[in-house]
């Protein structure tokens, strides 16, 4: 077993024996989704989507996140290989010129006029009494096409 992978048990251990609550912050998301009951992603230091790791990745709602969890590798080589990705345009934004309205509109698939003007709220978007919080103007509806999918077709030619 890896260092990366007995240290992420570590602390799941810690956890499970102690009742520990932490913060764990990484850029690598198949370590978080390993290690967290809740995730927050941020894009340029905003908060972008908050919910429980299985609605996340389950019922994707925020076009940041799609992306992040499509980069994540699939060990199987048959599944990798046929796999829809998501790829982002363009370079991250200086955090200290972020883009006006949403700081992410500059790279979003789906990004449309409002976006540019009107900075998206967070708004709770769960059902069951799970708060699922997002921000985004057309969030993803997770009961359509896969994420990848619906942010695919809106995609140049190009960039599928
Ligand atoms: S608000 Fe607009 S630019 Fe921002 S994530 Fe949603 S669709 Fe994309």
């Amino acid at each position: 077993m890896s260092i990366r992978a007995q240290i992420l048990n570590l602390l799941i251990d810690l956890r499970e024996e102690t009742n520990l609550a932490y913060i764990f912050i990484s850029h690598d998301m198949s370590a978080v989704h390993h290690v967290a009951d809740r995730i927050l992603v941020m894009y340029l230091g905003r908060p972008m989507e908050l919910a429980d790791r299985d609605a996340l990745h389950e019922q994707t709602r925020h076009p940041y996140t799609a992306a992040l969890l499509s980069a994540i590798p699939v060990p199987d080589p048959d599944v990798e290989q046929h796999r829809e990705r998501v790829l982002l345009r363009g370079e991250i934004p200086s955090p200290l010129h972020p883009p006006s309205g949403c700081v992410f509109r500059t790279r979003c698939p789906i990004a449309q006029e409002r976006c540019a003007t009107e900075r998206p709220e967070w708004r709770d978007v769960g059902f069951a009494g799970e708060p699922h919080l997002v921000a985004c103007h057309y969030p993803l509806d997770p009961g359509a096409a896969s994420a990848e999918t619906q942010l695919k077709s809106h995609q140049p030619k190009g960039e599928q």
